[in-house]
């Protein structure tokens, strides 16, 4: 790692001295051109699927259907295949809406608003109830990831914990005995976020008993500032009243695949993955926006799968000898809910999967040369994209899989996954200053103002669609998983 620094470090330096960023590399052919990411087509995806039209993509709606439309057509026009028979891979869902009037949340002897001071966040079948019971601290969810023995017996209380509880610290609770789970929020501005972005509609599985990766299995709630107030001592009743109103909903995961060209390998894939849901249409922000368009999150990730699969199939062999699987998944902003049902109910063996590479990491308004790889702590794939960074001169760090996107559900169930992150470092050839005004320049996550704006410079992505390119052709001919 520190060799590749050094090398790059020599790059840089050559850019200081006025070179500029053409005399380091020979000149450009007309795009698009074999194994390079083509910036054009990713303008023109990301332009269309963070338009205004699509309404945010929220799973379920209009939009989101639209963009599935859109992702189907881009697959057939590459002439990719569907999988198993469709390139449609349904989502059954329910939308769950507690009802304002009957729903509430009492602390002691108060009441709260279901949608101003608190929200509803356990989205599995199961977490779909109100509790009762007596509160008790149960410390941070970061304490109780770090030392779950200290957690208390519960026998019907209500877990009170600072931050957000997933699946993994739910689950400890709910070995504890407890009734319901509340976490609290304490930053005001977080929680106006939380507010703002997701609102009260809970998006859930409508089939019981599938594994959440996201979610508590146990009903929660999330409360912010005005709630904490009022939570001072162990022992305060706390109860959750809910009545809920349900609407089945369907979207589609949307599947395609490029055939490998080893007739002894194509029977095993390469797989690339990138939700294309987003928030959909929220509360506005001071400009009236109301539209939450998901440029960074994550219509960049789908047009750079669509980047991907443009490049493999002009490769001159038409591919890579492995197939190549494109999963575009709906449900991700709602808890992971289109990856989870995908690993629930496969239209592609998991066990055929032979590496899995995520991008769902935002837009990087410049080069990356530092990365991330989610997931990748103690496997060959992490190792893998590790050496990859470093023949570029690049350098990546692994580190655990967490339940922060797609990929997670398939590491969970045993494939060798990694989530791409940009690292924190200054772009390539830029300060560290000029760096953070870019990233403060074009940093929208989660926000109305998420757009696509023609000034967003997409060299940036290029790299990363490329990171993630040359990883899959590294996995495609070495010696790995086992030795072939
Ligand atoms: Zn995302």
């Amino acid at each position: 790692m520190t060799a590749g620094r050094t090398r790059h470090r020599g790059a840089v330096t050559l850019l200081l001295l006025g070179l500029g960023a053409c005399a380091t590399r020979p000149a450009r052919p007309p795009s698009p051109r074999v194994g390079v990411i083509d910036t054009l087509a990713l303008r023109a995806h990301t332009f269309f699927l963070a338009d205004d039209l699509l309404l945010g993509r929220e799973t379920g709606s209009q939009g989101s259907a639209t963009a599935a439309l859109y992702l189907e057509a881009q697959c057939r026009a590459q002439g990719l295949q569907p999988v198993g028979g469709s390139y449609r891979h349904p989502v059954p869902l329910e939308a769950v809406v507690p009802l304002p009037d009957t729903t509430f949340l009492r602390v002691g002897a108060r009441a709260f608003t279901v949608g101003t001071d608190f929200l509803i966040t356990g989205g599995t079948q199961n977490a779909l109830r109100g509790f009762s019971g007596a509160a008790v601290l149960v410390g941070s969810a970061d304490d109780l990831r770090r030392n779950p023995d200290g957690i208390p017996r519960l026998d019907g209380a209500v877990a009170v914990l600072h931050g957000v509880a997933r699946a993994d610290v739910a689950a400890l609770l709910a070995r504890r005995g407890a009734a319901g789970i509340l976490q609290i929020v304490d930053d005001p501005a977080t929680f106006a976020l939380y507010l703002a972005s997701r609102g009260t509609t809970l998006t859930v599985l409508r089939e019981p008993g599938i594994a959440s990766s996201f979610y508590a299995d146990l009903p929660t709630v999330l409360v912010g500032p005005t709630v904490a107030t009022v939570l001072g001592q162990a022992g305060t009743p706390i109860e959750l009243h809910a009545v809920f109103d349900r609407h089945p909903l369907t979207a589609d995961n949307i599947t395609c695949l490029l055939p490998g060209t080893d007739a002894s390998r194509g029977d095993t894939a390469i797989v690339f993955t990138a939700h294309y849901d987003h928030l959909g249409v929220s509360l506005p922000d001071a400009s009236g926006d109301s539209v939450y368009n998901g440029f960074s999150d994550n219509a960049v990730g789908v047009a750079m799968l669509l980047g991907i699969a443009d490049a493999l199939r002009q490769r001159p062999e038409g591919g890579l000898r492995h197939s190549a699987l494109f999963l575009f998944f709906t449900g991700e902003e709602r808890g992971l809910l289109g990856s989870d049902y995908f690993v629930a109910r496969p239209p592609y063996p998991l066990e055929r999967m032979r590496a899995l590479i995520n991008l769902d990491a935002g837009a990087p308004p410049a080069r990356p040369w530092t990365w991330r790889l989610a997931g990748g702590e103690r496997t060959p794939l992490g190792e893998i994209g590790r050496d990859v960074a470093a023949v570029e001169g690049w350098s990546a760090t692994l580190s655990a899989a967490t339940a922060n996107s797609d990929y997670f559900p398939f590491a969970r169930a045993g494939v060798p996954a990694v989530f791409i992150v940009p690292g924190s470092a200054p772009y390539e050839g830029l300060s560290a200053d000029s760096s953070q005004a870019l990233r403060r320049r074009w940093d929208r996550y989660h926000l109305p103002g998420d757009h696509y704006n023609d000034a967003f410079p997409f060299t940036g992505l290029q790299r990363y669609a490329e990171y993630a390119l040359r990883i899959a052709e590294a996995v495609d001919t070495r010696p790995w998983p086992n030795p072939e």
